[in-house]
């Protein structure tokens, strides 16, 4: 398979245009191996209990898709992750999936157990699903959506559900305060899974501050295939037309040497030029010394609003950092303790919690777009003026 290729198909959810456009887009990248027998495991983005519209999760008919295509191959398809929150039949239920797959020969679970594979410094061993590892051929199916720490979660993104249950809330600890740490992480997961495909979910995406409910939904009727996924999330950023550059796992691809200098397209696409990105706080920069104070004040931080609030504890359970304290009738952060990863946000079911720019941050932010635009203006009359010299 061609690992610069990336091949985008306009659809929709409909079974009839769905069905051929996955198996046409899968046929195309090249053989996949997945002869009689294989044990294929389908990791979509199973983020919490949601239904389909909220475009919180890898649609179930796009899921349907795949598991036919498996199915036609004489393959045995499983399909697992390890939800943020939820019981996985709840996630079934509300998501659709368990009437999407109605009929179809295929396990769908949790990741049961893990095992330690080492991904290479600075981690070394880590604990990663065995059905991730063990599989004959892993099919990668993330969802497009923003993210307000890691700004899109695609291809890359998705295999950090392959951490199973706890150990992610403790990698979230370990690096969550440092994007580029956590970035790394995510690629050298992804460089140990070696999914043969990714097939990223666009046909409803999510922008704004994803990527839970805080997120709003977006049309955008596409698929997007590739043998590689930080390929993948390459041709989205282009979709997207924001500089893959700008993308933390691309950046941390790109060092170790798992992204391809350019990316052949094939299919068409629109570009979005209004596409709502994610407001992210840098959430390490300045003197060590001066971190925690930092942090307090100019990182973007959760927030809640107290009207959706219904006090159903999900974000407290969740919170890596235990940085949430519930009373009578609201929840409290402290944000000394608080890591910002955004857990709790993802989690809410109520889309109660979003990540929010500080007062202080907001400042500065306003005030170094001001010198920047007085610098442009003093730029323009400076150049114009060279212009008109006789010199
Ligand atoms: S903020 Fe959301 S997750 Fe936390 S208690 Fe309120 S409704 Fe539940
Ligand atoms: S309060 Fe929210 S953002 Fe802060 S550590 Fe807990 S889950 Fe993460």
């Amino acid at each position: 398979m061609d690992l610069n290729r990336v091949i985008f198909h306009s659809t929709d959810y409909h079974y009839r245009s769905l069905m051929p456009a996955v198996s046409g887009l899968l046929d195309r990248l090249g053989p996949l191996h997945i002869g009689s027998g294989a044990k294929v495991l389908i990791k979509p983005n199973f983020l919490a209990p949601a239904k389909p519209d909220r475009a919180m999760t890898t649609h179930p008919m796009v899921l349907r898709a795949v598991v036919e295509y498996v199915l036609q191959r004489g393959a045995a398809p499983l399909v697992a992750d390890s939800p943020g929150m939820g019981t996985f039949e709840r996630l079934l239920r509300e998501g659709g999936y368990a009437e999407a797959l109605r009929g179809l020969d295929v396990e769908l679970r949790p990741f049961r157990e893990s095992i330690q594979v080492d991904i290479g410094e600075p981690f070394g061993k880590i604990a990663i699903a065995r059905e991730a590892m063990e599989a004959d051929a892993v099919i990668n199916l993330p969802k497009l959506k923003t993210h307000a720490m890691m700004m899109l979660t695609l291809g890359v993104k998705n295999l950090f559900g392959c951490i199973v249950g706890l150990a992610k809330v403790q990698w979230h600890m370990r690096s969550g305060v440092n994007r580029h740490l956590f970035a790394r992480l995510l690629v050298q997961i992804y460089r140990a899974v070696n999914p043969a495909v990714t097939l990223v979910d666009g046909i409803l995406g999510m922008e704004g501050q994803g990527p839970g409910r805080s997120g709003t939904p977006r049309r955008m009727g596409l698929l997007v295939a590739g043998a590689s996924a930080p390929a993948v999330d390459m041709a989205v950023c282009r979709l997207l037309q924001v500089p893959a550059d700008e993308l933390p796992t691309h950046r941390a691809a790109v060092e170790l040497g798992l992204a391809p200098r350019d990316i052949s397209i094939s299919g068409k696409f629109q570009p979005i030029g209004d596409f709502s990105l994610p407001v992210l706080g840098p959430l390490t920069f300045g003197p060590r010394r001066l971190e925690p104070l930092i942090r307090r004040h100019l990182i973007q931080r959760p927030a809640v609003e107290a009207d959706k609030c219904r006090m159903c504890g999900e974000c407290w359970r969740h919170c890596p950092a235990q940085a949430i304290t519930p009373h009578a009738r609201a929840i409290e952060f402290d944000f000394d303790r608080c890591i910002r990863c955004y857990c709790c946000a993802e989690m809410c079911p109520h889309g109660a919690l979003a990540a929010v720019e500080t007062g202080p941050a907001k400042a500065i932010r306003r005030l170094s777009a001001l010198r920047d635009r007085v610098v442009h203006r003093l730029d323009r009359k400076g150049s114009s003026g060279s212009k008109g010299s006789p010199h």
